[in-house]
């Protein structure tokens, strides 16, 4: 699959652009502050309807205009799709092959994206938000129903922290909490478990690539982090009696801080390399190695699930790998995978042998070389 046009109206700092993308390598080239990452969250909106770096629609409209549109064509099974997506005040309209979607959940599928981004080298020693977000990016690419239930889960925890603050200020009785217990871990536990399968899944490869990267040196481990007593092959009915138990167990505590405190919106991923957790030990070289094993292994899991590989956007990262990891990043593309690259200078990328096409950015406006 590879996106072969994109045209941009009015996205951020451009005005109109049509630009024709190389089925391989496509480098982004210019100076800070020019529409680089621009053009990349532009690919990001057209795969996901959401911005990878905000969460608010309205700054991805040029300033001086109400309303954005981008139109791109994407080759798939040597057939062309034509996504559309436009977006007018609040009213964000989707289109695939000149049908309107219902809804935007349906746009998932067509475009997958893999981001590998200068935040994304903190996806190690960064917060837990982080991982959990690294997770359940992936998993919904792949799952409709996923983002289903996240969506749910995140409207019933907000309900449930309302209610614990009110006990906690005598304005509700203890009793109502059951009716929200049953929900959040019901659907936390169905959370639960498609991280599980997914994270066995990505371990698996992660381990490949991370071995290779390091040329065996080093050996990683991924782990769901929780404090259900669970494991990475439990049920879903195991993990919703643990997660029952423990929602009793801290009952008083909750009540008491006026929050929900287990769940899968507090849960982590441990990243163990050589039995040593790189969360809080890892040297830079093994969180850069680790966070590169992570993006390359969502690639090939994605192509596992889907029958297809992502597109791949890379946000100035390329330029901060040493030449070891570079190659083991080129030699999982090569080819293969469409692969987006910016840099603010060319000279960084002489290592790219192959088919590429160069962009060169100056102030929203865009040249082919
Ligand atoms: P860097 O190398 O520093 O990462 P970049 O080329 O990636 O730079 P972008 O992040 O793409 O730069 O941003 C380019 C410009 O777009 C910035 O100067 C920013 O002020 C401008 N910009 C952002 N949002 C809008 C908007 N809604 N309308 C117009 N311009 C915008
Ligand atoms: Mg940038």
């Amino acid at each position: 699959m590879y996106l072969s046009q994109l045209y941009l109206k009015n996205f951020r700092n451009y005005n109109q652009e049509h630009l024709k993308f190389n089925k391989n390598i496509n480098l982004i080239i210019g100076s800070n502050a020019q529409g680089k990452t621009n053009v990349l969250e532009s690919i990001y909106f057209l795969g996901t309807a959401s911005s990878h770096r905000t969460n608010i629609d309205s700054e991805l409209v040029n300033w001086k205009e109400d309303g954005l549109y981008l139109k791109g064509e994407l080759i798939k099974n040597n057939q062309e799709i034509q996504l559309e997506i436009s977006l007018m005040g609040r009213k964000k309209e989707i289109k695939v092959n000149s049908n309107s979607l219902q809804r935007i959940n349906d746009l998932m599928g067509y475009l997958n994206i893999v981001i590998f981004s200068p935040e994304d080298l903190n996806l190690v020693k960064g917060s837990p938000s982080l991982r959990r977000k690294f997770i359940n990016i992936e998993i919904s690419q792949i799952s409709s129903y996923y983002r289903h239930l996240l969506g749910k889960y995140g409207q019933i925890l907000k309900h449930r922290n309302n209610l614990l603050k009110d006990i906690r200020d005598k304005k509700s009785p203890k009793e109502m909490l059951e009716v929200w217990n049953q929900q959040l871990i019901d659907l936390g536990s169905k959370i639960i478990k498609k991280r599980l399968e997914s994270l066995n899944k990505l371990g698996i490869l992660a381990r490949l690539m991370h071995r290779k990267i390091t040329d065996g040196l080093e050996s990683l481990e991924l782990k769901y982090d929780t404090e259900l007593e669970i494991d990475s092959n439990s049920l879903e009915e195991e993990i919703k009696s643990s997660f029952k138990l423990k929602l009793k167990e801290k009952e008083d505590n909750e009540i008491y801080r006026g929050v929900t405190t287990i769940g899968p919106h507090r849960d982590d991923i441990s990243l163990i390399v050589n039995n040593i957790d790189i969360r809080k030990f890892g040297s830079q070289g093994q969180q850069r190695t680790t966070a590169l094993a992570l993006k390359l292994a969502e690639l090939e899991f994605m192509k596992g699930e889907t029958g297809e590989y992502p597109i791949l956007l890379l946000d100035d990262v390329f330029s901060e790998l040493d030449i070891n990891r570079r190659s083991q990043l080129l030699e999982t593309i090569r080819d293969k995978i469409q692969t987006f690259i910016t840099s603010t200078d060319l000279a960084d990328l002489d290592q790219l042998k192959g088919n590429h096409q160069i962009f060169k950015i100056k102030n929203g406006s865009v040249f082919e070389v």
